[in-house]
């Protein structure tokens, strides 16, 4: 029987913490950290994502307004809003909401935002920041496995952690997350072209499964003990369920957990992570001005 790592206790506990600094901050005569959100176009699971940042912004005291433009605004448009925003001494952090319309470069609109606020942590000075292991902004996702981990006591000194995923926003930052000085451990990024992927995940002190497919992670992949982090986000049909479907990760849940010696479950783990890392970087942002 495993640990079950309970990811909405150990986001709320960080945006408590986010919350009394905030509240200090205030107390000392700063103004609240305000983050601006945009969002194009009318993509209904973007604008809650966009939502639910908002929202969780509003209850640890940090002010954020979403500015909401047609998917018709033109890239140059966009880069002209995202440059005023970095001219804005009252703007502490932008995030835009990807993916945008297909017009629109994601890259350059990522590489036009101020580095000093891009607490998605997806700018290139943001991510070689990480790769050389100097303090920033920290890759949302990433690290929040991270929290989940260490705030569940797991020692990751020495530990091999088997990542399967290499994609930008989850298995290449968390490499560099799991290496860095302090967390120290040995890391095996596995994707689609590797060879004998399951020999290489029952090497695995702690497995983490970032690869979007249902079920993925079977017994047979998971060592004795291992500690399982899973990432995926997945729906499956379920016609018991009102809306027609469930979501479920890229584990399966019911036959590792009996192996495992801790595992996330989804939702309820790594999912509500990514908001609270969202929060501490905003925070870090308005430290920094
Ligand atoms: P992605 O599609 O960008 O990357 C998937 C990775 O899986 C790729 O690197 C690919 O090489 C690897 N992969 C695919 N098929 C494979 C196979 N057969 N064998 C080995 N590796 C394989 O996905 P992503 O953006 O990293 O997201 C992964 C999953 O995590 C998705 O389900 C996504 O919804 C979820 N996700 C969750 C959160 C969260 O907050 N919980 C955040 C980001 C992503």
């Amino acid at each position: 029987m495993a640990h079950i790592i309970d990811g909405k206790a150990i986001s709320a506990q960080i945006r408590e913490e986010v919350k009394t600094a905030v509240a200090a901050r205030v107390t000392n005569g700063h103004r609240a950290p305000y983050l601006a959100v945009v969002l194009v176009g009318d993509d209904p699971a973007s604008a809650s994502y966009v939502r639910g940042k908002a929202k969780a912004s509003a209850e640890v005291g940090i002010e954020s307004d979403t500015l909401t433009y047609d998917a018709s605004i033109s890239e140059q448009e966009l880069l002209d809003i995202i440059r005023r925003l970095n001219d804005d001494d009252n703007v502490d952090g932008i995030l835009v909401q990807l993916p945008l319309p297909d017009h629109i470069d994601d890259r350059k609109v990522i590489d036009t935002i101020d580095p000093a606020k891009d607490v998605d942590c997806f700018h290139p000075a943001s991510v070689g920041n990480l790769v050389i292991g100097l303090d920033g902004f920290k890759p949302a996702t990433p690290a929040g496995i991270v929290e989940l981990i260490q705030r569940s006591g797991i020692e990751t000194s020495g530990a091999h952690c088997v990542i399967i995923g290499r994609s930008n926003i989850v298995g290449k930052p968390l490499a560099n997350l799991m290496l860095k000085r302090g967390i120290d451990a040995t890391v095996t990024v596995c994707h689609s072209r590797t060879k004998d992927l399951p020999a290489l995940a029952r090497q695995a002190d702690i497995l983490v499964a970032a690869i979007g497919r249902a079920n993925f992670v079977t017994a047979d992949l998971v060592k004795p003990g291992a500690v399982v982090i899973d990432v995926g986000i997945n729906r499956v049909e379920d016609a018991t369920r009102e809306r027609g479907y469930r979501l479920v990760g890229d584990v399966d849940f019911d036959a590792v957990e009996p192996i495992a010696s801790h595992i996330t479950p989804v939702p309820g783990g790594v999912g509500p992570m990514t908001i609270a890392v969202l929060l501490q970087n905003t925070l870090m942002a308005a430290r920094s001005t």
